[in-house]
């Protein structure tokens, strides 16, 4: 394990816990200058059905997928700063009246501890300073693997949360964007409770063709 070494102050003055790369371990930032410079952006990636715009900062892929998903990870969580400065300068905080993220299934919050779309969303929100709420929620409805391919593809099960009413332009969080799907649904829901524009920001854009 690598020695911890680097501290340093946060966006509000708060003193950071020394930090590692979630990627290769080496002390510092989170993640380091080489494994940023391995990061590929994706190309533009054509919005879902209802979603105004979608904006990816990284193909999920290589190191940026080591970078996502180890964020379940407690120790490798430190990227979250660095992940949301980026989706932050990807858009226009003018464009939007709230920030919210597509929630996890319980299983796996209860299984992680936390919700890494809320994570996220949150740390965005505070760079566009925005307000971050969470408006949707999972339905009750049959688990992932319970179902058939065309119903997983037709996305989970999002209704709108109690929130009311949904401000008119949201920008909707997630981590990974595959099919698209899962923001489509979200923007149905969305759409459903008021919301007149949805855009859409997402860590990792999966490479098409793959799962
Ligand atoms: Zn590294």
């Amino acid at each position: 394990m690598a020695t911890l070494t680097v501290t340093g102050r946060g966006h509000h003055g708060r003193v950071l816990l020394p930090t590692v790369c979630p990627v290769c371990a080496a002390a510092g930032p989170a993640p380091c200058t080489p494994c940023r410079g391995a990061v590929r952006r994706p190309p533009p990636t054509p919005a879902p059905p209802g979603v105004d715009s979608l904006a990816a900062l990284m193909v999920y892929a290589g190191v940026g997928r080591e970078i996502v998903a180890r964020l379940k990870y407690r120790n490798a969580r430190s990227a979250v700063a660095w992940l949301a400065d980026g989706m932050a300068a990807l858009v226009d905080a003018a464009s939007f009246d709230v920030v919210t993220w597509v929630p996890t299934t319980a299983s796996r919050r209860r299984q992680r501890g936390f919700d890494q779309g809320r994570l996220l969303a949150t740390a965005v929100g505070r760079r566009l300073h925005l307000p971050c709420r969470g408006l949707l929620r999972r339905r009750p409805g049959p688990p992932q693997t319970g179902r058939s391919r065309a119903e997983r593809l037709s996305g989970p099960l999002l209704a709108p949360s109690r929130w009311s009413p949904t401000p008119p332009r949201v920008l909707v969080v997630d981590d990974v964007v595959t099919t698209g799907a899962t923001l489509a649904a979200a923007a149905g829901a969305l759409r459903s409770a008021g919301a007149q524009e949805v855009h859409a920001l997402v860590a990792g854009r999966r490479p098409m063709g793959r799962r």
